[in-house]
């Protein structure tokens, strides 16, 4: 492609802001806008107007039809298409799209996950247009953003309280932002950068792995001779057949306007990582979204196949995405940017100890907000960021931090000249802080960088929980500020003394050492931090008394959709390892018992055919039978372990309730699946490799 066409292709396919104001009469425009940046709602006599304007543009984009695009609580997104035409006299259509149809549309949801929300004979559901995310046209397709409820307006998507909370949390900051003088600003928005992780495997080794087909991950697979240890991958240079995919990759993204802009290998052998540049929370999250959609479709035309899970394989890196989240006014100004003397810039610390403190009282909301069988493997593993949440901040914010606790006066850091030495190589400044690469949430010069998320999850509910939490800070400072203030009391000092006290009482959540370290979880143990190891205890904390309040004070969450959340991640961490269980044992039992047996056989027959030549010395078959002998009981071991897991599989899914159910799938099936892949991962290093069933780890990783 010519880089000459890369402005007039990006955002090409987006409904997007220059679009509607050259395609809207000026006053729809200003409405529109309005709504967006206000979070208003929509007048539906503008609606007629922009549902015109957006059909016309998308029937010259080549769509023909349109469908209301949502979240459902599956974690994928869904879609319902519908055609544009309508009917009139004497058997001809025309091009027809309403106002109505834009705004609300109704499909039968009764296959959506409702947590009991809605019983199937109440299966209407509807979808309500978001006109703060951008339409846009993708395979002849009109796509619009939606939020989708049930019929008695309980959300049923990730959207929905997204949305909320994006409110609560921007009328809260502008109560702050009033008692510190500012009477300009109207809107606060969170925006988020999802640097996404993902795997490539050469598409003829996926298809003849069950394993990957069914669960999206590998279930048996013994070490390759050589893993990441080299460390020779990240950062290293892009294969050839990559680099296509990355690039038809980047255009196709371009395209719909998500500015994908950093593309480089990452830790383990074919890991790769795509960051975009930031946008606000709700359109991050339908670009990261699509993102993944598209990473999925572009590398089957590459002949790959692209693996969002967050373990694909044992032994080497996971794959997590970081949501880079900042607070930024509609006038541009960065909430949490410390400027050059952080020490006094007093709104800053206000808003870095509001967050400080969201982060330690609601550590195990936002535990909960990455809980899911696939990141179960990862947090707490030695990779990723554990499963307690704690916060770095840098050497810099840190001291600071200190100082206003223990009262001590604070010099500025001076950022530092690098000089490598070499005259024809340019000195460059230091940042002030290092980059912490364990941290679950690290402040990282201007944004914080949560970083517990899975590769494959809907980055909503975690911003949802983030959104919150500070808001319901936020609105306890300005309670008291505004009271001080009411009161006749000076501001600055009033000010001062709530963060002083604030980061006193919540200091216990910063650490900036090694996030992996033994040390740490006895440390953070002493702390009181929570330790929430698995998505079933993490699921409990959201219908805490703690949590229900939290969510009912903003109007985000409802006690009865929180429930029905529950008990939906309750159901999904069932039916994963429900699935995941049958495959081993479809695996064990059909491919991998069998293919031992046939080893085991053709050494018995080379054994024998020594035998004859050799007059019967046994001597020669020392090795035939000792893999035969070995072989054997592994085999047998496994045979046991298959029967075993197949009784506690029966057993976990029908041990009760969904939470029975779960921690009987804990406690039973994940143990059972460990003790039938040992054998199996041992037997993989003793068969010849034309008897062994599926291509090797070794081969995934390293043959693109
Ligand atoms: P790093 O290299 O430290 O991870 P980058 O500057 O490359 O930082 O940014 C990583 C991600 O953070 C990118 O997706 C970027 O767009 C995003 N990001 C940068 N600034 C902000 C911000 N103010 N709000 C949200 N995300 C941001
Ligand atoms: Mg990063």
């Amino acid at each position: 492609m010519s880089t000459k066409k890369i402005p007039e292709l990006f955002g090409s396919m987006v409904f997007n802001d220059d679009v509607m104001r050259s395609r809207l009469p000026k006053e729809v425009y200003k409405a529109l806008t309005k709504t967006i940046e206000k979070g208003r709602t929509i007048d539906p006599a503008i609606a007629d107007v922009v549902a015109n304007a957006m059909k016309d543009w998308a029937i010259e984009k080549g769509a023909t039809h349109y469908t209301h695009w949502f979240q459902p609580l599956t974690g994928v997104t869904a879609e319902k298409h519908d055609a544009f035409i309508s009917p009139i006299a004497g058997d001809r259509v025309v091009m027809e799209f309403s106002g109505k149809e834009l705004i609300k549309g109704e499909t039968d949801g009764s296959s959506f996950p409702s947590g009991g929300l809605r019983a199937t004979f109440e299966a209407r559901g509807y979808t309500a247009w978001d006109p703060a995310s951008y339409a846009f046209v993708k395979d002849g397709t009109l796509y619009i953003p939606t939020a989708f409820c049930s019929y008695t307006g309980e959300a049923l998507d990730t959207k929905t309280p997204l949305l909320r909370s994006m409110d609560a949390i921007s009328e809260q900051a502008l109560r702050i932002l009033r008692l510190f003088g500012d009477t300009t600003t109207t809107r606060v928005t969170t925006t988020v950068g999802a640097e996404q992780e993902y795997f490539l495997v050469n598409k003829e080794y996926f298809e003849k792995r069950k394993d990957l087909i069914y669960c999206g991950r590998t279930l048996f697979g013994a070490p390759a001779p050589k893993g990441q240890e080299m460390e020779d991958h990240y950062f290293g240079p892009i294969k050839p057949k990559v680099a296509a995919f990355m690039d038809e990759l980047d255009e196709e993204l371009w395209k719909l306007g998500i500015n994908a802009k950093t593309e480089h290998n990452e830790a383990a052998p074919a890991q790769h990582e795509l960051a975009p540049i930031y946008a606000t929370t709700n359109m991050a999250v339908d670009q990261n979204l699509l993102t993944m959609e598209y990473m999925r479709l572009i590398a089957e035309r590459h002949d790959l196949v692209c693996l969002l899970h967050e373990k694909p394989y044992a032994g080497v890196n996971g794959s997590g995405k970081h949501n880079n989240w900042s607070l930024s006014t509609d006038g541009g100004k960065n909430l949490v940017d410390p400027g050059k003397t952080p020490r006094e810039n007093t709104r800053f610390l206000l808003f870095l100890s509001a967050i400080i403190r969201a982060v330690d009282e609601y550590q195990d909301l936002l535990r909960m907000s990455v809980a899911y069988p696939g990141n179960d493997h990862r947090l707490g593993g030695f990779e990723a960021p554990p499963a307690i949440i704690s916060m770095f901040l840098g050497e810099e914010i840190e001291d600071i931090v200190d100082s206003i606790i223990d009262e001590r006066t604070y010099t500025d850091h001076k950022a530092a000249t690098m000089n490598l030495g070499i005259p024809s190589v340019p000195t460059f400044r230091k940042d002030t802080t290092d980059r912490n690469r364990t941290s679950p949430f690290a402040f990282t010069g201007n944004k914080f960088e949560f970083r517990s998320l899975g590769s494959s999850q809907n980055i909503a509910m975690p911003n949802v929980v983030l959104n919150t939490a500070v808001a319901k800070v936020l609105s306890d400072m300005a309670d008291q500020l505004e009271g001080a203030v009411g009161r006749g009391e000076a501001f600055a000092p009033a000010v001062a003394a709530i963060i002083k006290d604030t980061l006193t009482a919540h200091k216990r959540i910063i650490y900036n050492g090694n996030g992996y370290s033994q040390e740490w979880m006895a440390e953070a143990a002493r702390r009181g931090l929570s330790n929430l190891r698995t998505t079933v205890e993490s699921c409990e904390v959201l219908t805490s008394e703690k949590s229900v309040e939290l969510f009912a004070r903003f109007g985000v969450l409802s006690s009865v959709e929180l429930r029905a959340r529950q008990e939906i991640m309750l159901e999904n961490y069932a039916k994963v390892l429900n699935i995941e269980a049958q495959t081993m044992i479809l695996m064990a039992t059909r491919q991998i018992i069998p293919a031992v047996e046939a080893y085991i056989i053709h050494l018995g027959q080379a054994a024998k055919a020594k035998m004859e030549i050799l007059d019967g010395d046994r001597s020669y078959i020392r090795m035939e039978k000792d893999l035969v002998s070995r072989l054997s009981e592994l085999n047998a071991a496994a045979y046991d372990a298959v029967n075993t897991l197949r009784q506690a599989d029966r057993e976990a899914s029908s041990a009760g309730n969904a939470l029975a159910v779960a921690v009987a799938f804990r406690d039973k099936v994940v143990p059972a699946m460990a003790a039938l892949r040992a054998p199996v991962d041992e037997m993989e290093t003793l068969v010849a490799s034309e008897y062994w069933p599926l291509p090797t780890y070794g081969e995934i990783m390293h043959k693109q």
